[in-house]
C-alpha cells in the first residue's frame, strides 16, 4: 500500500479511537539544539526531586532505542477539558485529573490501534504514555501538531493546551508531516499570572517552584509564600491565562468527565478521609499518585 495511504489509513483509525489531533514523524535522534536545551535544564536541576528525568539518556535522544527497526513516532493529542467545571470555591483540582487515570483510559483505546497495525501491516508497535523515556512535547512539535507555549504545555493551534500527548513508536514507515513554526508572539499573560515565577520564560519550568510538581510529584513538605492561593492538586494557573486555551471544547471521552463526587469534594471531605476511604474514592484517577499524605499535606497549606 502506498506511503500516503497509510497514512490516511492510520489518522482515520486513531481518530475514531477518540484523539483530537495525530501526526507523523521519522523516529531518528532528536536534534542537538531541543536536547541541549533540555540536558542544561536538567543540569541546572529544575527538575527538581524528578530524578527519574536522568535515566536512559541515550534512549531520550533515539526514540529507535525504544523498539528494534523503528522508523516512525506517531503523536496523538488527547483532549481532556471537562464538560463541567468544580465550583470555583472548592479546593483547585487541575482539569486533568477530573476523570478516570488517563494512562488507563488512552493505553485501552490505544491497544486496538496497535494490533490494527500489527494484524494488517505487519508492523511492530510501542506506545508511550509517560510510561517511557521519549521527548513528547519534541515528538508532537517533529508531527506538526502545535507548538511548545512559553508556559511549557504544547499548544494545538485553535484547540489550546488541554491536551494529554502520547506516542506510538513503530516499524512501519509513514510519510512524515513537517513542524509548524508557530511561537507565542510575545503574549507573556502565564508568566504574570504563575503566582510562583515559576515559568523561566523559553518554554522551560522551574519544577521546584511550580505548583503542580509540588502538589503532586513532589514527597517531601514544601513550602511558598503564604499569601500565594494554593490549589489541592496540580495547577492551570498559566493554561487558565492562556488566550488559546479561550476555544477550549470539552472533550467527547466520557472518561475524563467528572463523577458527581468529584464535582463536589469539599475541604470537610478530604479533611475526614481515611486512607482506605482515599483509596477507594481516587481509584483509577491519576490523584492516587499524590497518595493520602500528599493530599493531606496540599489541604492544610489551603488559605480558608
Ligand atoms: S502550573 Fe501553576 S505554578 Fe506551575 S508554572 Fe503554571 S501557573 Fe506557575
Ligand atoms: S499565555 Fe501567552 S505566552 Fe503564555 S503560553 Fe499562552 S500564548 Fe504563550
Amino acid at each position: 500500500m502506498e506511503k500516503s495511504l497509510i497514512k490516511q489509513e492510520l489518522r482515520e483509525m486513531i481518530l475514531a479511537a477518540g484523539a483530537e489531533r495525530v501526526g507523523f514523524a521519522t523516529a531518528e535522534p532528536v536534534d542537538a539544539e531541543s536536547f541541549d536545551k533540555f540536558t542544561q535544564w536538567l543540569a541546572q536541576g529544575r527538575h527538581g526531586g524528578m530524578k527519574y528525568l536522568e535515566n536512559y539518556p541515550d534512549i531520550r535522544r533515539d526514540p529507535r532505542l525504544l523498539l528494534d527497526g523503528a522508523k516512525s513516532v506517531i503523536s496523538i493529542a488527547f483532549n481532556y477539558y471537562p464538560p463541567q467545571l468544580r465550583d470555583s470555591s472548592l479546593p483547585y483540582i487541575s482539569l486533568y485529573a477530573y476523570g478516570q487515570d488517563y494512562h488507563d483510559v488512552i493505553r485501552k483505546r490505544l491497544k486496538g490501534v496497535c494490533e490494527e497495525i500489527e494484524r494488517t501491516w505487519g508492523a511492530q508497535t510501542r506506545i508511550c504514555i509517560d510510561s517511557a523515556p521519549i521527548l513528547e512535547r519534541y515528538w508532537a512539535w517533529r508531527a506538526g501538531l502545535g507548538f511548545q507555549g512559553i508556559n511549557g504545555t504544547f499548544i494545538l493551534p485553535g484547540r489550546g493546551s488541554y491536551f494529554f500527548l502520547c506516542e506510538i513508536v513503530t516499524t512501519l514507515e509513514i510519510d512524515p508531516n513537517t513542524p509548524i513554526m508557530g511561537d507565542c508572539g510575545g503574549c507573556g499573560r502565564c508568566l504574570r499570572e504563575c503566582p510562583t515565577k515559576a515559568i523561566l520564560g523559553n518554554g522551560r519550568i522551574d519544577a521546584s517552584r511550580c505548583l503542580s510538581y509540588l502538589t503532586i510529584e513532589c514527597r517531601d513538605d514544601w513550602h511558598v509564600d503564604s499569601d500565594i492561593d494554593t490549589p489541592l492538586y496540580g495547577c492551570d494557573r498559566c493554561q487558565l491565562a492562556c488566550h488559546h486555551n479561550r476555544r477550549a471544547l470539552p472533550t467527547p471521552i466520557e472518561e475524563f468527565h467528572a463523577s458527581e463526587r468529584m464535582l463536589s469534594l469539599d475541604y470537610d471531605d478530604i479533611a475526614s478521609m481515611t486512607e482506605e476511604e482515599f483509596r477507594l474514592t481516587f481509584r483509577g484517577s491519576a490523584i492516587k499518585r499524590t497518595k493520602h499524605s500528599g493530599l493531606l499535606r496540599n489541604l492544610t497549606k489551603l488559605r480558608r
